[in-house]
């Protein structure tokens, strides 16, 4: 068997034409462009690549990003006023704190900051919750990315036995719990999992989210598995891919799978939050399922 592609980037670009048209009816309607704030500390290349690609893909589908870049020196108190100052902006609809910030910041803090009704990248206590409670809410963008390329290829949830590596709170957690929404049912792995490779053969679909290259092996990989590789590190996913690939039915590539659908989700987020605090109510004209 070799494994049908999971091609988020084509996923991604059709989201991105809906979020476009969105924005041009949200413009027309209400006269101002959306604002997406993005907050980035410190001067770690890959993060500044990451909030770079963020600007330029709000500027193809029309929206405005106003960057913020804070020394890595800052301490947590500034941060927290600099985001709280965004959170009461009303220009402003929705707010990125690029993760991870550095060492000495106390990162959940800097997330409270954020207003949930802005909060597009779904990193606060209130996302979290109305993602655990199956309530729709604002995802975290890279679980919500993975929902929507699962989506995107009718890969059936129900009953079937998802595993997640990796139990972060913005990416292992909320995954695990969104595929859990979708009646799967759910084991999460992490660093003092027994038997890691015995719970990933048991697996229909495999998430994961550990940022460790190479860690799953191809062949725990149960013949007809979905494999989801969220990790980036060292250039490199967390999955041997041509082994998986091997026995899977479907694979997301690195990169070119999950990566560019966070992007559009963030994004997609963004236009609703906008949409959300003019009128009042819930909008989205992306079906997709897990929203409501
Ligand atoms: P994180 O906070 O470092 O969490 C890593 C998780 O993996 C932890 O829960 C950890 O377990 C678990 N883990 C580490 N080593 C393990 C092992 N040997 N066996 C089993 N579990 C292990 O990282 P994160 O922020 O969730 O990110 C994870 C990866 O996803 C990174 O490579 C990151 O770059 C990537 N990522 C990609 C996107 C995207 O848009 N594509 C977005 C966000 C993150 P413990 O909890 O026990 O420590």
């Amino acid at each position: 068997m070799t494994a049908q592609i999971l091609d988020g980037r084509a996923v991604s670009a059709t989201l991105l034409k809906e979020v476009k048209d969105d924005v041009a009816e949200f413009v027309h309607e209400h006269g101002r462009v959306p604002v997406l704030a993005t907050v980035l500390v410190g001067d770690d290349p890959a993060s500044h690549t990451y909030v770079r690609m963020k600007a330029n893909r709000s500027a193809q589908v029309g929206m405005r990003s106003r960057r913020i870049e804070l020394d890595a020196g800052i301490t947590t108190e500034t941060l927290v006023r600099q985001i709280r100052d965004l959170s009461r902006d009303p220009e402003v609809d929705g707010i990125l704190l690029q993760h991870p910030v550095p060492a000495h910041i106390d990162e959940r803090a800097a997330f409270e900051a954020i207003d949930p009704a802005k909060d597009v990248d779904g990193v606060t206590r209130t996302s979290f919750a109305t993602t655990a409670f199956g309530e729709g809410g604002f995802n975290s963008a890279t679980p919500g990315g993975i929902m929507a390329l699962l989506d995107a290829y009718d890969i059936p949830l129900k009953g079937k036995h998802a595993v997640v590596v990796g139990r972060s709170a913005i990416l292992g957690r909320p995954v695990g719990m969104l595929l859990l929404t979708q009646d799967a049912t759910v084991t999460y792995c992490h660093s003092h999992t027994v038997g890691l490779a015995e719970r990933v053969a048991e697996a229909d679909v495999v998430v994961a989210a550990a940022g460790r290259p190479g860690l799953i092996r191809g062949e725990w990989i149960k013949p007809g598995a979905v494999v989801v590789d969220a990790g980036y590190a060292d250039n490199s996913g967390d999955v041997e891919y041509e082994a998986a690939a091997a026995r899977a039915s479907y694979i997301t590539p690195v990169p070119g799978g999950v990566g560019p659908m966070t992007i559009a989700i963030l994004l997609t987020q963004t236009v609703r939050a906008a949409w959300e605090r003019e009128t009042g109510w819930r909008r989205s004209r992306v079906p997709l399922k897990g929203w409501t």
